[in-house]
């Protein structure tokens, strides 16, 4: 598959290509262009040249646009979240949640083409001010392999609505489907240049990116680590940066809570995307009084997980994306045993089923007993393996909750109303859920505080991080 870049399919400047592989299989599934900095330019190039033209386009036409694209996604929806699970391992109903969650974020965005306009401002002795929003110019996303068509969907529709041109640099190892994504919306009348996809690695094609003088905008999603070596590249062009980073989202476990409810939420949240998801359930407190019959609701759930290649109907969870994270996964449960410092409840080990030697499978694994100070409570573990810690009550539990640097979302459950305000009140983080956990919408903004990022995605605020206020003062 090739880059896109000014409304064509390219080869990479240097000529070199990297594959992208099946994480259930270790099958080759296509090659990819390695971009290089020439290519970082060119595309940049090609959405400085289509910015003008399409800033002068009204909203409500960029709008029809975005309408279009939504609903080739939409008749193309197999098709694309076949693809998607093939390159990230996800089950296919998840996949296909994601592509039609792709397809709602066009949709809502087009819904408010309508409404980007500025203030009128009374000022008292000095006559009357307006203010007129404006787009950026050229905006760039460079975006990670879990979530990729969903994450695209939260960077490019309110970039595109409100008239900026993009360039998006997508994670190597899901290149397939943001390509693919990208390649619809020429279909749906989207002018050439506006949108411009190169592919690679982070450390060329995404720092290349950044630091390309015409680029106004950086949204970046990933890793805390890698999200500060992007602001700090990005303070120097002194551009607008939004980070979404990780998170370590605490379930806190009340003794008064719908148990059942609980645990199913707590397994969908943990067990989601094989616990790649940057607001999964990574630590979970429960009230000591509940903990048992908690724990065993638990245990029962992750037992009846199917794991397997997304492909097949019958798996509830799939493998992890990629070599790294199942490595990852593998050294800290060794540690954990190795040191006593947590008991395995269930899992813990790469599965045998046939096939399963070729993919990165890990079984979905519940664990107890686990100190203050283990790694699994102070890292961001991406990675099907969920910690159960026993806290005695509410203050605890936000204490240790909070005991952590990132700050995504964190949930509480509890039917109490007063216990749900504390909750609410003193966990900190960008999303607070009651009774759920990791439920998400367009309509709604998302990001975090802390180590996990600033900025915002989603709901109308999105759009002010793609736009920029002139202010009007006129002397009457
Ligand atoms: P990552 O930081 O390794 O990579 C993310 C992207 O950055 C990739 O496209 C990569 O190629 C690129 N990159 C790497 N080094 C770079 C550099 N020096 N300069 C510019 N770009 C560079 O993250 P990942 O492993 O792909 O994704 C997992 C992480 O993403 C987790 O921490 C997860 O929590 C986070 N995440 C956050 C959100 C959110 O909205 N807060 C959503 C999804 C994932």
């Amino acid at each position: 598959m090739k880059m896109q870049i000014n409304g064509k399919a390219v080869e990479a400047c240097g000529g070199e290509f990297f594959g992208v592989k099946n994480p259930a299989t270790g099958e080759l599934l296509e090659t990819v262009p390695l971009g290089t900095e020439e290519d970082v330019a060119a595309a940049v190039e090609a959405a400085s040249s289509a910015f003008a033209g399409w800033a002068s386009v009204s909203p409500q036409q960029r709008g029809g646009v975005l309408y279009r694209a939504a609903e080739i996604v939409r008749q193309r929806k197999e098709e694309l979240a076949a693809l998607l699970t093939q390159e990230q391992g996800k089950p296919l109903a998840e996949a296909r949640n994601e592509i039609k969650g792709f397809a709602h974020v066009l949709e809502y965005y087009c819904g408010l083409a309508g409404s980007l306009r500025g203030d009128f401002i009374p000022v008292p002795g000095n006559g009357y001010a307006f203010t007129v929003k404006n787009p950026l110019g050229v905006c760039a996303a460079i975006i990670p392999w879990n979530m990729p068509a969903l994450i695209m969907g939260w960077k490019i529709a309110p970039a595109l609505i409100s008239g900026n041109t993009f360039v998006l640099k997508p994670a190597s190892n899901t290149s397939l489907t943001n390509l693919t994504l990208a390649s619809i919306f020429e279909e749906a009348g989207l002018p050439a240049g506006v949108l411009n996809v190169v592919t690679g690695p982070g450390e060329t094609a995404g720092e290349s990116l950044v630091r390309s003088p015409e680029v106004r905008k950086i949204s970046f999603t990933g890793e805390a680590r890698t999200g500060k070596r992007v602001a700090e590249l990005a303070a120097r062009g002194m551009k607008r940066v939004t980070l979404e980073l990780g998170g370590s989202d605490p379930m806190l476990v009340c003794d008064d809570a719908d148990l059942e409810s609980a645990a199913v939420g707590a397994l969908r949240g943990r067990f989601y995307n094989c616990g790649q998801t940057c607001t999964a359930v990574k630590r979970l407190y429960v009230f000591e009084s509940i903990a048992e019959e908690f724990i065993k609701k638990l245990e029962t759930g992750v037992r009846s997980l199917r794991i397997g290649n997304g492909l097949d109907k019958n798996t509830s969870i799939g493998p992890l994306n990629n070599q790294q994270q199942w490595e990852y996964i593998k050294e800290l449960v060794a540690e954990m045993e190795e040191k006593e410092a947590g008991r395995i409840i269930t899992g813990g080990k790469v599965p045998a089923f046939k096939g399963s030697d070729k993919g990165y499978f890990f079984e979905p694994t519940l664990v107890s007993d686990v100190p203050g100070d283990s790694r699994l409570l102070k890292e961001e573990v991406f990675g099907p393996l969920l910690p159960v810690v026993t806290v005695k009550d509410l203050d605890e539990a936000i204490e240790e909750a909070n005991r952590t640097s990132y700050g995504l979302g964190a949930s509480i459950w509890t039917k109490d109303l007063d216990r749900a305000r504390t909750g609410c009140e003193q966990l900190n983080a960008g999303i607070i859920w009651v009774n759920q956990h990791m439920k998400i919408a367009p309509e709604v903004p998302f990001g975090g505080v802390k180590e996990s990022g600033f900025g915002r995605e989603n709901g109308p605020d999105a759009l002010s991080e793609y736009m920029e206020t002139k202010t009007i003062i006129l002397k009457t």
